[in-house]
């Protein structure tokens, strides 16, 4: 029997994704090297995108301010490490069991030639022969989950989905089988460029005024240009200290990140950070560009996954550290 999008859809749902789009191969014709599937699978027709939820539950502890550790390992390093890997191999052994080559395509992008900005990692990896990538040549997952018309990327870069708005991680599968693709959805379809993800960033890591434009399959696609380095001390909870506020009692939170000393910031109720689960669960911001992300496409009654109650109902917490341990 031939393999069609409606078969390759339907045993992704049965498997546990979430939701499913699938791109033609012509849409990355414009991706540099080092990001080009075709680098990787030079027969490549066709890239599977499916979203797979977050809870809305996740995040309850942290608005509460009482439990952590449940999106960090349920909603981030469970869902990267664990369940999304199932669901792409066992996806992707249903393609080749109908004849077609697949890459079942985890979170593995810590092998990547490229930095953070895109640029080449010095002295990290070499071409195997001239023309070719270095590797590992990284498949952008937000920008696959674009071009597979499963969601739009918004001002936080964070994939939005007419379910779930940014409230999901992506897994994806490159294959050799031709599948009917889906249409891409236009850029503003669901962010309305409300800012709540750059005023709600502890770090200040999203750029309220910078941004990145690139072109995808036609359309321009723009977000706030992100600080990595400010995102990754907030990201751990942490907040730079300036030298001349170092007064030696909380600088020993967590090694220096990129010599800055950090201190614990108001949106963490932890002194240390606890350490990682699953590799990257350490989101101590509380993911508060997604939440407040969530948030806002909540209010506007747009996202098809719906909840009888609001999920915001109260101010957020914020912590005094200057005040002493009750
Ligand atoms: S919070 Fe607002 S600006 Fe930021 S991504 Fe969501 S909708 Fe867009
Ligand atoms: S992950 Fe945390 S620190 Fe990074 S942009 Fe989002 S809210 Fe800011």
């Amino acid at each position: 029997m031939n393999l069609t999008a409606e078969m390759v859809k339907e045993k992704a749902i049965s498997l546990g994704a979430d939701a499913v789009g699938i791109g033609n191969i012509e849409r990355w014709n414009d991706a540099p090297v080092q990001m080009d599937p075709k680098q990787i699978m030079p027969g490549a027709k066709s890239i599977i995108a499916m979203a797979f939820r977050i809870m809305r539950g996740s995040f309850r502890g942290i608005e509460e301010g009482t439990f952590f550790s449940n999106y960090s390992s349920m909603g981030y390093g469970g869902l990267t490490y664990l369940y999304i890997p199932m669901v792409v191999i066992n996806l992707s052994k249903f393609i080749e069991d109908h004849g077609y080559e697949t890459i079942p395509y985890g979170h593995q992008s810590d092998w990547r030639a490229i930095d953070n900005e895109g640029n080449i990692k010095n002295k990290y990896s070499r071409p195997v022969a001239p023309g070719k990538a270095r590797p590992d040549v990284m498949v952008h997952l937000r920008i696959a989950a674009f071009l597979a018309g499963l969601g739009e990327i918004g001002y936080s870069k964070l994939v939005l989905t007419p379910q779930f708005g940014p409230r999901q991680r992506i897994g994806i599968i490159i294959t050799e089988a031709v599948l009917e693709p889906d249409p891409v959805i236009k850029p503003g379809t669901l962010c309305d460029r409300c800012m709540a993800c750059v005023k709600e960033c502890p770090g200040k890591a999203i750029n309220g005024k910078e941004t990145v434009k690139v072109t995808l399959a036609g359309y321009t696609v723009e977000w706030g240009k992100l600080d990595c380095h400010a995102c990754n001390i907030a990201f751990r909870g942490g907040k730079p200290v300036e030298p001349e506020q170092d007064d030696g009692t909380l600088s020993d939170y967590t090694e220096p990140i990129g010599g800055h000393k950090i201190k614990p910031g108001p949106f963490t109720p932890f002194y240390k950070k606890p350490h990682s689960l699953y590799v990257t669960g350490q989101a101590i911001c509380g993911a508060r560009c997604m939440r407040s992300c969530m948030v806002h496409l909540e209010k506007k009654g747009i996202l098809k996954n719906k909840f009888h109650k609001p999920f915001r109902t109260k101010p957020a917490w914020s912590i005094d550290w200057t005040l002493p341990d009750t």
